[in-house]
């Protein structure tokens, strides 16, 4: 089955992008555009990686992923944290929050790709547990 990634991105324009820099790889993309929808989408979907855009309206990236973590299913879920305007600290926070990586856009066609299949592959050997 092919793997499920949530992309959460509230703008249009960048939610295009990432699901073109992906289209090559056979995920099935699952689409939020904002943390409320997140939750929402993750609880009934249970995607097995989460791209998450810090900057959301309302509730912030890393508060939905302090959410998720609370939830016994998304304890270990991977989840990329994606910033539009890296500052210093940002790394730090985001890990903080309970993000696994860290990534500044603009994304780049070559290394999400490749982070995710990394993360997919240790959450594989890691087992599911
Ligand atoms: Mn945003």
């Amino acid at each position: 089955m092919n793997k499920k990634i949530l992309i959460v991105e509230d703008n249009p324009q960048n939610m295009r992008l990432t699901e073109m820099v992906l289209s090559a790889e056979s995920y099935t993309l699952l689409e939020a555009t904002n943390g409320e929808e997140a939750l929402e989408v993750a609880k009934e979907e249970c995607p097995d990686l989460i791209i998450m855009d810090v900057q959301l309206p309302k509730m912030s990236g890393l508060e939905v992923t302090r959410k998720l973590r609370e939830i016994p299913e998304f304890s270990r879920t991977p989840i990329i944290a994606i910033t539009a305007y890296a500052m210093k600290g940002d790394k730090e926070k985001a890990l903080d929050a309970g993000c696994n990586a860290y990534l500044s856009k603009p994304i780049s066609a070559r290394d999400l790709p490749n982070l995710i299949a990394k993360m997919l592959l240790q959450r594989q050997e890691e087992g599911q547990g």
